[in-house]
């Protein structure tokens, strides 16, 4: 009998979620033994034709990392929706727009020529990216970039939501145990729409920290100082995420006296993270006055890539006005 067909795609991303499916260590056995692999870019040769050829649903699983960004990426995103039963949107980037979601506070032509006119960049002629170029051979293309970076589910339908930046390996695991318990008819899959791989409470149930009551009047940069390594560290007045940003992680980054900075997003009870974040935050500000308040918010470096850092356009805002604006 033919195994099932797995595939695993990579659009505006880092690669941070394909080195922690390989960091499943002798896990990644269990998805060779169990499923026929039909594509994963990063991992074997195989070409667009080769998915565009395949019978609408014959892949029953693909896990899509990365966020969308241009015109190819949303062209797979709808290819790989077509061909496979079902589909994961896998990390930060493709669950909630990641890292790449941030490009949504400046307009395109902005970070363009940021790119190319910065002193880092030689580039004598001012020369532009072409989107297409004619040479002897023929003519070519790279992808076009949008406007503003969307999430997977703002293109196609999501069956299911695997955040992390990258999600845990631990927790990528348990779910291919769940899905091979699923395929020999030991168990059965959650709810489409569900979240999987992560937990339902916050970061800071897991967090082994002493929590006391917070009030905060001075935030700090972890480099500024040496935080206590018992104590909660947004006591100590380091940003941290923990409180609005879900479980499943282990709360790994607060064990290791790093702030979370929130790339599980938003807990079920929360539409908005960055809203949720800034909440959490104003409730543990110890003044009532406008001014010192303002005063004691100023010590936050960059507050929209803090509290949307992940999420800007999963987020209620999706984009500043300057990308909304951008036609280009
Ligand atoms: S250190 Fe962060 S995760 Fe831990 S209890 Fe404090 S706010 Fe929560
Ligand atoms: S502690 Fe926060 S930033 Fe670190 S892995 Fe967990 S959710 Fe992500």
């Amino acid at each position: 009998m033919s195994k099932p067909k797995f595939a695993m795609y990579w659009a505006a991303a880092c690669g941070g979620c394909e080195i922690a499916v390989l960091n499943t260590n002798e896990k990644i056995l269990d998805v060779d033994a169990n499923f026929d692999v039909v594509f994963w870019p990063v991992a074997m040769d195989a070409k667009y034709k080769d998915v565009e050829a395949m019978a609408d649903q014959s892949i029953l699983l693909t896990l899509f990392n990365g966020a969308i960004r241009n015109d190819e990426n949303e062209h797979i995103a709808h290819l790989l929706r077509k061909k496979s039963q079902i589909l994961v949107a896998f990390g930060a980037c493709a669950t909630q727009g990641g890292i790449p979601g941030l490009a949504n506070l400046s307009s395109t032509p902005s970070m363009v020529d940021t790119a190319f006119t910065t002193l880092s960049t030689d580039n004598p002629d001012d020369l532009r990216p072409q989107t297409k170029y004619t040479i002897p051979e023929g003519e070519i293309t790279i992808p076009t970039l949008y406007p503003a970076v969307k999430s997977l589910d703002q293109v196609v339908k999501v069956d299911y939501y695997m955040p992390g930046c990258p999600p845990e390996s631990h927790q990528i695991a348990a779910v291919i145990d769940l899905v091979v318990q699923v395929l020999q008819g030991k168990a059965q899959l959650p709810p489409t729409g569900a979240v999987i791989g992560a937990g339902n409470s916050s970061v800071c149930e897991e967090c082994t920290r002493t929590r006391n009551e917070k009030k905060i009047a001075k935030f700090t940069r972890i480099q500024d100082f040496k935080p206590d390594p018992d104590v909660c560290l947004l006591e100590q007045g380091i940003l941290c995420c923990g409180a609005a940003t879900r479980s499943g992680c282990g709360a790994v980054c607060p064990k290791a006296a790093v702030p979370c900075v929130g790339c599980y997003g938003a807990t079920d009870d929360s539409p908005d993270h960055g809203a949720r974040l800034l909440n959490a935050v104003a409730s543990v500000i110890d003044s009532r006055d406008p001014v010192e308040v303002e005063k004691i918010l100023d010590g936050i470096p960059d507050p929209a890539g803090m509290f949307y850092r992940f999420g800007m356009p999963g987020s209620l805002l999706r984009a500043s006005k300057a990308a909304w604006e951008d036609k280009g």
